[in-house]
């Protein structure tokens, strides 16, 4: 099934904007860090304004080490947007990091068809071009 889009094909354009922009400069510095609250410390992902626990507006962008695991996938098999049809099939997954927080992202490294839950992964950064760098999983290996 062809589908038409007429989403601009730019990965980029979402990210450098609004509450995610902070996120993915952090990326290109090599660096996955997340929103935290400082009055909770309850983790805030994706990035907000307010805790979405005790609604403060304070917060910080702590660090973490990049390591966590796989804690559910999908297999795209078909590129709903054009600037990812070189990409498929790809595992797009939800990676639960060591100190807390979860993270929609990529799994690269293996077959989709060989992931599971529980998996240990490690972060890398895809730079896109000199401004964006995504952060994408691969198997960790010990
Ligand atoms: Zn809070």
């Amino acid at each position: 099934m062809k589908t038409e889009n007429p989403a601009p094909a730019d990965k980029r354009s979402v990210l450098l904007r609004g509450n995610a922009k902070e996120f993915y400069e952090w990326c290109r510095k090599r660096e996955l860090r997340f929103q935290r609250c400082q009055d909770c410390g309850v983790w805030r992902h994706p990035p907000r304004p307010m805790c979405g626990s005790c609604h403060s507006m304070r917060r910080e962008w702590a660090p973490t080490l990049g390591k966590g695991k796989v804690y559910c996938w999908t297999v795209v098999h078909q590129a709903l947007d054009p600037a990812f049809a070189n990409e498929v099939p790809y595992a797009a997954a939800i990676v639960e990091l060591d100190e807390g927080p979860r993270l929609a992202t990529w799994i690269t490294g293996l077959p989709p068809d060989r992931l599971t839950v529980g998996m240990p992964v490690e972060v890398w950064f895809d730079d896109l071009d000199d401004q964006v760098a995504l952060p994408k999983f691969r198997p960790l290996i010990e």
